[in-house]
C-alpha cells in the first residue's frame, strides 16, 4: 500500500452550498445576533430530540457551565463524572465552585459505570454528568435510577451523541438537561456553538438568563418604565449569533444522513477488523444506537510487537489522521495541582493506554475508508 496523497483527519465538517447561502442571508438581514434564527434553531433541535425547551449557547462548554449553574451547583458541591472525556465536562463544575469526582468507566462501553457512581455518593453529591463518549449513550436508565434515589440532577454531556438513541429514545430526553456541541468535528456544526435541551421550565428560564448577563425584562421587582430591565443573577455573554444559528438550522436537515453514513463506516471497519486478534472492537450495549462520533480500537498490546506510539506514528506517516481520545482528565497538570492522583480510575487509565481513534466522518469516501483499513492492517503488528 502506498502512502495517501493527502492527510485524512479523524473528523471533519461537511458544509454545502445550501449552508453557505443560509449564512449569507443572515448577513443581509437586520439581525446578526439573537434575532429570529436563534429561536428557530432552538425549536428545531428541541423538536428533533423531543424535548420541550432548548437554549443555544456560544459553545458547548458555555452550555455546560449554564447547566451547572441552573442545577444550582456551588461551593463544596460534588459532581460525579467520568475521566474519559474532554476536560470541558469537569471544568464546568469547577467554574461553579463545585468539585468534580471521577468515577471509573465500564471497559466495554468506555462510558461511566453506574456501579462506580454509587460508590462515590456522599451527602455533598449534587449532580451526575455522564458523557455519551464516542456517541454511544451512557447507561441512562441505571444512572437516572441512582439520581432519583439520592435526589441528584443529571446533566448529560451529549457532545458526541446528537441523533443517537437509547432503548428507542433519542438522546435529549433521558436526563434532566442534555448538552450538545456544534464544534466542526461534532455531529453537525455551527462553527462554535452549544445547546441545552430540557423539559423543565425552571431550568429553561435560568439558562436563558445565564446566557445573557443574568438579566430579565419580565417579572421585575419595580416598574420604572418601558426601558427598564434588571440583572438578577451573575450571568455571562454566552450568546450564539444568528449567523451560527442559520448554519445550524441548515445542518440539522442533514443530521440523519450524516449519522447513517457514520454507521455505515463503523460497520465496514467492524467487518474489516473482526478477524484481527490484536485489537478489540468498540462494543455496543443492547438498545444503544450510537451516533459514531468516534471509532476507537483498543490495541491488545500484549499481542503486538510495536507500541501504541510506534503504531500511531507509522499511521500518521502514511497520512492517516489517527488520534487518541482522551487523556484521563485528572492526569492534566491543572487537576494534579488540585490534588487528584494518578491511579484514581484504573480501568480508564488502562483503557487510555490502549486506545487508538481512527478517522470517521460523513464525508469520507469509500477510498478513504479502504486507505484506513489497509494502513491499520499494515501497521498494527
Ligand atoms: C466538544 C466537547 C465539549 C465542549 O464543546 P465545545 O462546543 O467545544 O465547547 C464538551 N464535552 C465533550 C465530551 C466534547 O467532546
Amino acid at each position: 500500500m502506498k502512502k495517501r496523497e493527502s492527510f485524512l483527519s479523524y473528523g471533519r465538517q461537511w458544509i454545502t452550498e445550501e449552508d453557505i447561502e443560509a449564512v449569507v442571508e443572515v448577513l443581509k438581514s437586520p439581525f446578526l445576533t439573537q434575532g429570529p434564527k436563534i429561536q428557530e434553531f432552538e425549536q428545531k433541535v428541541a423538536d428533533y430530540v423531543g424535548a420541550k425547551y432548548a437554549v443555544a449557547f456560544s459553545n458547548g462548554t458555555a452550555a455546560l457551565h449554564g447547566a451547572c449553574f441552573a442545577a444550582g451547583i456551588g461551593e463544596g458541591d460534588e459532581v460525579i463524572t467520568t475521566p474519559m472525556t474532554f476536560a470541558a465536562t469537569s471544568n464546568a463544575v469547577l467554574y461553579c465552585g463545585g468539585k468534580p469526582v471521577f468515577a471509573d468507566i465500564d471497559e466495554r462501553t468506555y462510558n461511566i459505570d453506574p456501579k462506580e457512581i454509587s460508590k462515590h455518593i456522599t451527602p455533598r453529591t449534587k449532580a451526575i454528568i455522564p458523557v455519551d463518549f464516542t456517541g454511544q449513550p451512557a447507561d441512562m436508565d441505571a444512572i437516572m435510577k441512582i439520581a432519583e434515589e439520592y435526589g441528584l440532577v443529571v446533566i448529560e454531556d451529549g457532545a458526541h451523541s446528537l441523533g443517537a438513541e437509547y432503548k428507542g429514545r433519542k438522546v435529549g430526553t433521558l436526563a434532566h438537561m442534555t448538552m450538545f456541541s456544534f464544534h466542526p468535528v461534532k455531529p453537525v456544526t455551527t462553527a462554535e456553538g452549544g445547546i441545552i435541551v430540557t423539559d423543565s421550565k425552571e431550568y429553561y428560564e435560568k439558562l436563558k438568563r445565564f446566557r445573557s448577563h443574568g438579566m430579565i425584562k419580565e417579572n421585575l421587582s419595580r416598574d420604572e418604565g418601558p426601558w427598564y430591565y434588571e440583572m438578577v443573577d451573575l450571568g455571562y455573554n454566552y450568546r450564539m449569533t444568528d449567523l451560527q444559528a442559520a448554519l445550524g438550522i441548515s445542518q440539522m436537515d442533514k443530521l440523519d444522513r450524516f449519522i447513517k453514513r457514520r454507521q455505515e463506516i463503523a460497520n465496514i471497519y467492524n467487518e474489516a477488523f473482526k478477524t484481527m486478534d490484536s485489537v478489540i472492537l468498540p462494543h455496543q450495549l443492547e438498545g444503544a444506537k450510537s451516533g459514531w462520533h468516534l471509532y476507537i480500537l483498543q490495541l491488545r498490546l500484549e499481542k503486538l510487537k510495536s507500541s501504541r506510539r510506534e503504531i500511531f506514528e507509522k499511521l500518521r506517516a502514511d497520512n492517516i489522521g489517527v488520534h487518541v481520545h482522551y487523556i484521563p482528565v485528572y492526569w492534566h497538570p491543572f487537576y494534579q495541582k488540585l490534588g487528584y492522583k494518578k491511579g484514581l480510575c484504573p480501568t480508564a487509565e488502562q483503557w487510555y493506554e490502549q486506545a487508538l481513534t481512527l478517522p470517521i466522518f460523513p464525508k469520507m469516501t469509500d477510498e478513504d475508508i479502504k486507505d484506513v483499513i489497509d494502513a491499520v492492517k499494515k501497521h498494527v503488528k
